[in-house]
Formats: structure tokens, C-alpha cells, sequence
């Protein structure tokens, strides 16, 4: 399948989804997940009209970097090794997976300019899922203050893999109420604005209960 025709198929659900809970299509941004995918197909998304490329390694992102250059916005979506952050830091517009204070003191110190960095939560307990536990957010946030190369622009999270909606609706429902409990704090450093949640199999779901930024990689670039 050609990207633009998957991106059809992903819009109309998009559209669907915004259409039941009154959302603004416009709200959504998505991600093309570009890890599975050669420099190729990755400038066939952004020919479809993608401005968001997702990977999760420094590897995928340095050499799609080479040749795609600033033209995308870079999203860092994977499990972040400290000692990677200076490889990847001037590259990248967004980091997804910030879960630790050791990971933010290094991207502080690397960073040249602002980074916008989301969250990562933990909502499912498959071993694999990494992030912090719901009721450590809040601390952490009000941790990053002094940061002043860190934004925190939003909470990210990846369900389970399963089709039981209701499994997924509380995943991120969880994720939208810490959401709420962050802004109302009004930390200038932590605007929390987005929520990057919704993959292939459940962006329809993250959609109705409140995601800004949808992560597809299979749906819309293939595997
Ligand atoms: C791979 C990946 C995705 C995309 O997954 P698909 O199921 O292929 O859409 C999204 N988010 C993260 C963090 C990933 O690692």
C-alpha cells in the first residue's frame, strides 16, 4: 500500500473519532513511526504531506538525519540511553520518553536550545513498557524546575497490546487526568499542552479520550 492511500484510510478514522468526542481534526498531529522503514518510504510520508517523523534509536534517526535534514520534525519515541542524548540532542525537536532525572539533568546539560519533552507513563504492567508509575508524575514534574533547556510539553503513554477497549480507555484515561492535575499547577516550565498516546491498533481510542499526537507506524508506513 502506498503511504497516501494508508493516510486516507488513517484520516477517515481520525475524522470518525474526532467527530464522537467534538474534537477539532486540527488538534491532531500525526506521527509517521519511521523505525521499521528505509530513508525511502520515510520521504513518501512526508511527500503524503507528514510533517512528524517518530524513531527509537539513534541509529534509525542519525542516518535518516543524514538525508531528510531539519525538513520533518524529529520525535524520539524509544527508551533513551543517557549516554546516547549528545548524538541525538540537536537533532530532535521532541524526546517522548524522558522517565528520569538522570535523563533530564543529561538533556539539560546537552541541549542548545529548548527541548520539548514528554513524560512518559507507565499504564500497562507488561515488563517491556517503560515510564514512570501514575502517582510518581507530579513530583518529577515539579523535580524540573530549574531545567531551564526542558519543556515539558506533555505526558506520553503506550497501552498493552489488546483489543479490550475498556483495558485501553483507562490506560489513557489515567494519562488525561495527571494531564489536568499538571496544568493546574501553572508551571510556566511544564505547559503540558499534549498528549502523545495511540498507535496503530488503538489511535482511534486515544483520539476520543483526549491524544494530540498519534504515534502510527505499521498503519501508515508499514513494518
Ligand atoms: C513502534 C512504536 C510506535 C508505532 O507502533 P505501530 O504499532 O507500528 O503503529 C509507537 N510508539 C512507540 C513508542 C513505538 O516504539
Amino acid at each position: 500500500m502506498q503511504v497516501t492511500d494508508n493516510l486516507t484510510l488513517i484520516n477517515e478514522q481520525l475524522n470518525e473519532a474526532c467527530k464522537k468526542a467534538n474534537r477539532d481534526p486540527n488538534e491532531i498531529t500525526i506521527i509517521a513511526v519511521t523505525k521499521y522503514v528505509t530513508i525511502e518510504r520515510a520521504k513518501e510520508a512526508i511527500d503524503a504531506g507528514i510533517m512528524d517523523l517518530g524513531e527509537n534509536r539513534e541509529e534509525g534517526i542519525s542516518a535518516k538525519w543524514e538525508v531528510l535534514q531539519d525538513k520533518p520534525r524529529w520525535h524520539f519515541i524509544g527508551s533513551l540511553q543517557t549516554r546516547k542524548v549528545k548524538n541525538i540532542i540537536d537533532k530532535v525537536d521532541y524526546i517522548h520518553s524522558l522517565d528520569r532525572l538522570s535523563l533530564a539533568t543529561e538533556i539539560n546539560k546537552r541541549a542548545h536550545r529548548t527541548i520539548n519533552c514528554f513524560i512518559q507513563v507507565k499504564t500497562s504492567e507488561e515488563e517491556s513498557k517503560h515510564g514512570l508509575d501514575p502517582e510518581e508524575v507530579i513530583p518529577f514534574v515539579k523535580e524540573l524546575q530549574g531545567f531551564s533547556n526542558i519543556r515539558v510539553a506533555g505526558l506520553m503513554t503506550m497501552a498493552p497490546y489488546t483489543k479490550d477497549e475498556n483495558i485501553l480507555r483507562n490506560c489513557f484515561r489515567t494519562v488525561k487526568k495527571l494531564q489536568d492535575s499538571i496544568q493546574e499547577l501553572h508551571l510556566d516550565y511544564a505547559p503540558c499542552h499534549e498528549l502523545s498516546m495511540g498507535m496503530s491498533n488503538d489511535f482511534a481510542i486515544a483520539i476520543e479520550e483526549g491524544a494530540t499526537m498519534v504515534r502510527i507506524g505499521t498503519a501508515l508506513v508499514g513494518e
